[in-house]
This record gives C-alpha cells, structure tokens and sequence, in this order.
C-alpha cells in the first residue's frame, strides 16, 4: 500500500513551489490508490508563524487538494521523538543528542526537523517521499535514521524547483505563494492546471505567470455563469460584463462598472441620441454596436455615459448587462443627448 505525506512547515500560506510538491504526492497516491498524510512539521520555532497552520489548510481546501490522513503535528509527538533519539543517539556535553555529527534533540528536549521527519516517515509506514530537490541532501541522513531505529527507509523523491529571476521564487517575480496568486484573482483551476502540467520536473524551472494567465482565461471560461458571479460574489446578472475579463479581479473591476457607475461628463449628443433609439428600438447590445459603428458614432462617449469609465468590458457585454430601463436612466442621469 502505497503512503505519502505532504509536509510543509506552518510558516504561512503555501510557496507555489510547496503546492507544487502537495499536488504531486496527491496525484502519486491516486494513481497507486495509495494514502496522502498531512503533516505540520512545526517542531522548529523558527519555521512557525502564528496561524500558518491554517493558512496551509485554507490553501490545500483552495486547490481542492484532499488529504486521507491528518493533519497530524510533529509537536504532538514530542514522547516519540524524544524515546527515539536516545536509542539511537548519544547525549552530547551541552545536553543535546546528537547521531554523529547530526542534532536529534536540542538541549532544550526539542526535536529537530531531521529527527522528527525520519521518525514521523517510519512510524506512519510513508513508503514514498515526494519532495523539493532542496532536500535532496537530507535523503542520506534521514534513510540512515530509520535504518537504525530498524526501519526500512522510503523510497525518496525529489523534483525541481520553481524558480524567479533571481534565483528562488519570491514576491518579485510577482508571486511566490498561493496566497499572492488568490489575491491576483487566479481561479484555482488555473493553478491547479498549472501545477498538474509541471506534473514532477526533474529539474528546476522558471515560474512561467504567461502561461498561468492563459490557463485563468480557460478556466474562467469553463466556469457557468451562476458560478463566475458566485467566484466574484457579485450578481448573474453582471456576468455579461465579467466574460472578457482575464481573472476573478479583473471580472470583479468589470461588474462594478456595470453595478457601480461614476458620474462623468459626457458630451457627444448626437452619438447618445442614436443610442437611446437604439436602445429603445429594444436591440442587442452587438446590435446596437454594430449600428453606432455604422453611423461613425463616439463608441468611448456611449462608454463613459454608461460607466464614467474610459475602458472595461466589451462595450456590447456592457449593453448586455443592464436592462432597458436601466440603460435609459443612466443617459437620461448624464443628460445630454440632444434635445
Ligand atoms: N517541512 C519541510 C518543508 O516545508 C519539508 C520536509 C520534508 O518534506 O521532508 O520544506
């Protein structure tokens, strides 16, 4: 039976490159109808922030990532950890124990991250450990950990990186965690998508935002209307305007100009007399596009009027989305067609 664990330390909302890891443990478990455990490595202070714990959860619940077991937290297990580190380490002047050069426990009785997880990997029979190639240097020390507390050491897994331009990914390459990329307005489908497509790079690679942008545009495509408004959590009846948006912020920007419009000066009457015939002739909002065109009208003017905004969503969708009665109120609010 096949086990994995995702393992991430509690320091706050996902690096892309962990979420990474946590969809590639997800997808091996599937394909061998195995078991994913969740595993908080929080025995290191430095490696906790308060509440990153949840923020992890949050995030894995975000990217529709299950986990079969856990969360289980290395700190809950401090009896184990410490009955392991003194049959197989030594006690060192300073109170520590260490295996060879290694640190088990500190002197404060503390567990450190090489104990815990070669323990923790034993004990809960994890047979596959799928993980950043930055721990790579790990494999040795932990699979000899387990070998002699008499264990047989897991398979180990190691894939590329993502990485910036600098190096490591971070905020500069204008994400690093799935918190930056919610806020940027990515559905999870897209990320998701993203992350299934790296699937487990051998070696390191760039973070390519281009391709995580085309990726928005087709899952926000795939989505129903009733689900877009609720992703905005705006009403259906703005969807016409949200449909040419690139993510759920820019599909939110274009609602509210439909919802929300701005008193903007407006001067093209003859432009928004055509319009309110056309509107009140009860075409379309292609339609009545396609006519304004026709007659050489101000199409920003008819914008403006509508929104108080000089750009946005299709002018058509924009049509689209509001009713008759509600398009004709907003000319007669700027005032100035033509008498
Ligand atoms: N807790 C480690 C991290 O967040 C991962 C440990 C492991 O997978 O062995 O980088």
């Amino acid at each position: 039976m096949v086990r994995v664990r995702f393992a991430p330390s509690p320091t706050g909302s996902l690096h892309i490159g962990n979420a990474l890891s946590a969809t590639a443990n997800r997808r091996f478990a599937d394909e061998h109808e195995g078991v994913m455990l969740l595993r908080i490595d929080d025995t290191d202070a430095e490696r906790s922030a308060p509440g990153g714990e949840q923020a992890i959860l949050d995030d894995l619940r975000w990217l529709g990532l299950v986990w079969d077991e856990g969360p289980l937290r290395q700190s809950d297990r401090h009896v184990r950890h410490r009955e392991a580190a003194h049959l197989i380490g030594e006690p060192d002047a300073d109170g520590a124990i260490r295996f060879g050069r290694t640190t088990l426990l500190r002197a404060d009785g503390t567990a450190t991250y090489q104990l815990a997880s070669a323990v923790d990997d034993l004990d809960f029979g994890v047979t596959h450990v799928i993980r950043g190639s930055d721990h790579r240097a790990n494999e040795e020390l932990q699979a000899s950990l387990i070998a002699a507390l008499g264990g047989e050491p897991p398979a180990y897994v190691h894939h590329g990186l993502l990485l910036g331009d600098e190096g490591k990914l971070s905020k500069r390459d204008g994400a690093s965690s799935l918190a930056d990329l919610r806020e940027q307005g990515f559905p999870a489908e897209a990320v998701r998508a993203y992350l299934d497509e790296l699937g487990l790079p051998r070696h390191d690679v760039r973070f390519d935002l281009a391709r995580l942008r085309r990726l928005s545009i087709e899952a926000l495509a795939a989505l129903s209307d009733e689900e877009l408004a609720g992703r905005v959590g705006l009403p259906v009846s703005a969807v016409p305007a949200m449909r040419g948006a690139r993510d759920l912020r820019e599909a939110r920007e274009y609602a509210e100009q439909v919802l929300e419009p701005v008193a903007a000066p407006v001067d093209a009457p003859e432009t928004l007399t055509r319009f309110r015939e056309l509107v009140e002739g009860g075409l379309d909002g292609r339609s009545i596009v396609r006519e304004l065109k026709a007659v050489g009208a101000d199409l920003k003017a008819v914008r403006l009027a509508l929104t108080g905004r000089e750009r946005g969503p299709q002018l058509a969708a924009v049509i689209q989305s509001l009713s008759r009665d509600e398009l004709l109120s907003r000319l007669d609010r700027c005032g100035s067609t033509a008498p």
